[in-house]
């Protein structure tokens, strides 16, 4: 995993990559060399309520893809509910291409726990869960680590700093399936149960975790939170766009030179990206390759191609040139990679980690991925795509969660810009690409 980018140019904003360099920059000490739970004190000093108004003014919009206005999402919590509150961090990052969350949480795991304990304490919870996807170990120990040295110190536990607080946090590790980042399917899974999602609304902000009042939040939005607090809702929402305040982790992957996290205010470009990353990958001879497709925010959102190369990286620039902001995961194709087994492999994935619960998804992954293999080995027919696209009306907006409708994001999209591709693999009999031209899916 690359580190992040930091201050090559003006248009980054290196808040939350700030120390990714610093010398084991994970540490305690090195996260109060950056003045790391001084935010702590304020917020205690402020109240709750004036906490939640600072979230709220700043703009700040969930960063797990959604984009819902974080401390709106707060002020839901019935404080009149006797019911305990809970905090439960969506670190369950698995959507492809989405690597943002989990090189933030191994180099600065603090700046979580200290979000961890501003959030809580606005929503006047005790308890805090970390949800991190089970298969990073490497992950789930390091933050485990961060949660002890901020107990050791008196962060966390009784009477925090003396304020009269008290928080306790569990690190708890998934097991291993895609639908655990839906929030409800997390929520079972935490209770101990299958994770399939539940009914929304009530939405768990009303009866989440044990049926008491629950805050999810994606391990990006709880980490902007210190930021906010000591310098301010107005610091915030200085960056950014008109309705997409603030800045954000943009991961480049694929073909570009020099891939990885580059933090940068909302409504960036990805020409301007791409400029960062040192351009698309070049050929032995020194010559570029040319940006053929790419996601904005992972599969799950309409692939968009080089013409909205200078669309604003914001939820209501990408929605209006037909896409969604998502996670932020830039996964960037060249000329050299076929559109029809990029989307092949993408829909495996959603068909595998269907949940099973609804048949629109069950179901239609299983024939979304026939129909796709039949026509990326050249032995399908015109009207397999025209199928294509009712399987794709049947599964999108008849789906019981999300996972369904993404599953259709990739096939739709690259219909629309590439029919001729789809076609070319019939007339040729087969994939008209050298596989070994690309290295993206090695
Ligand atoms: P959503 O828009 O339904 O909900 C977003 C958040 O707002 C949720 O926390 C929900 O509880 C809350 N919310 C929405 N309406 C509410 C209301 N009326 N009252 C109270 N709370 C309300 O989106 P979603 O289905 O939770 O998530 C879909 C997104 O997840 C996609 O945009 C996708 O980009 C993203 N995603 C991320 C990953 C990852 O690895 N980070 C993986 C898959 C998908
Ligand atoms: Fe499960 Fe897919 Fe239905 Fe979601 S859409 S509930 S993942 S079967």
């Amino acid at each position: 995993m690359s580190s992040a980018a930091t201050g090559t140019t003006d248009t980054l904003t290196p808040v939350l990559t700030a120390g990714w360099a610093d010398e084991r920059s994970w540490t305690l000490d090195a996260y109060a060399r950056r003045g790391g739970y001084a935010a702590l004190d304020k917020a205690f000093a402020m109240g709750p309520d004036a906490v939640i108004e600072a979230v709220k003014d700043s703009g700040l919009r969930g960063r797990g893809g959604a984009g819902f206005p974080t401390g709106m999402k707060w002020s839901f919590i019935p404080q009149e509910n006797p019911n305990p509150k809970y905090l439960v961090v969506n670190a369950d990052e698995s959507e492809p291409g989405t690597c943002k969350d989990i090189p933030l949480m191994m180099a600065s795991p603090h700046t979580l726990v200290e979000g961890v304990i501003l959030s809580s304490f606005a929503i006047r919870a005790h308890t805090a869960f970390i949800y991190i996807r089970g298969e990073v170990l490497h992950v789930i120990r390091r933050v485990q680590a961060a949660v002890a040295e901020a107990y050791a110190a008196g962060h966390l536990g009784r009477d925090i700093h003396g304020s009269g607080y008290d928080l306790d946090v569990v690190v708890h590790a998934g097991a291993g399936a895609y639908i655990c980042g839906e929030e409800t399917a997390l929520l079972e899974g935490l209770e101990g149960r299958r994770g399939q999602p539940r009914l929304r609304p009530p939405f768990p902000a009303v009866a989440g975790l044990y049926a008491s009042p629950t805050v999810i939040n994606n391990v990006e939005s709880i980490s902007s939170v210190p930021s906010i607090i000591a310098n301010g809702a107005e610091w915030f929402s200085s960056m950014g766009t008109e309705k997409s305040k603030g800045f954000g982790i943009f991961s480049l992957s694929g073909h570009v030179q020099r891939p990885g996290q580059y933090e940068a205010p909302l409504g960036i470009t990805l020409r301007q990206l791409i400029d960062l990353a040192g351009g698309i990958r070049q050929k032995p001879d020194g010559q570029g390759h040319e940006l053929k497709f790419w996601t904005p925010g992972g599969s799950s959102t309409p692939l968009l191609t080089a013409e909205h190369l200078d669309v604003p990286l914001d939820f209501e620039g990408v929605g209006a040139a037909g896409s969604m902001l998502g996670t932020r995961a830039l996964q960037i194709f060249d000329e050299t990679v076929c559109v029809v087994r990029a989307v092949l492999r993408w829909t495996e994935f959603y068909k595998h980690e269907s949940c099973g619960k609804c048949t629109p998804c069950r179901e239609g992954t299983w024939w979304l991925v026939q129909t796709l293999a039949r026509l990326e080995k050249g032995q399908g027919s015109e009207a397999d795509l025209d199928l294509l696209l009712d399987q794709c009306d049947n599964i999108l907006g008849r789906s019981f969660c999300a996972l369904g409708d993404g599953a259709t994001s990739p096939i739709s999209s690259s219909i629309k810009y590439f029919r001729e591709e789809y076609l070319a693999h019939l007339t040729h009999g087969g994939c008209p690409f050298d596989p070994a031209a690309s290295t993206a899916w090695a």
